[in-house]
């Protein structure tokens, strides 16, 4: 696996989550504007948003770690039973901390 290259595209990645992260927090600072005229329909909307910043947020600390086992070696590791996570898996999600058993256990 080419650490170099997952590594960029993480940090792409985390760029792109933080702009969805603060575009989505900026949408609800506004909160009830006069341009929705149905409550119910804004309501709807706010909790798309917060759901949304919420996996964001949530991506983005998985992706912050996985830099950091970057940085420290430790990355391609399950952090639950340290056996490899797989490339295939580190592919498909390259900020996954757990192998495909752990998580699946936790789901
Ligand atoms: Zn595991």
């Amino acid at each position: 696996m080419d650490l170099k290259q997952t590594k960029s595209l993480l940090e792409e990645r985390l760029v792109m989550l933080t702009t969805r992260a603060e575009e989505a927090e900026s949408t609800l600072r506004e909160g009830h504007s006069a341009d929705f005229e149905e409550y119910a329909t804004e309501a709807e909307g706010d909790e798309v948003l917060e759901s949304l910043e919420g996996s964001a947020v949530a991506e983005i600390s998985q992706i912050n770690a996985a830099l950091a086992r970057i940085e420290d070696g430790s990355y391609g590791e399950c952090v639950t039973c340290g056996e490899e996570v797989g490339e295939k898996r580190m592919e498909a999600v390259p900020h996954t901390p757990q192998c495909i058993s752990c998580a699946s256990k936790h789901s």
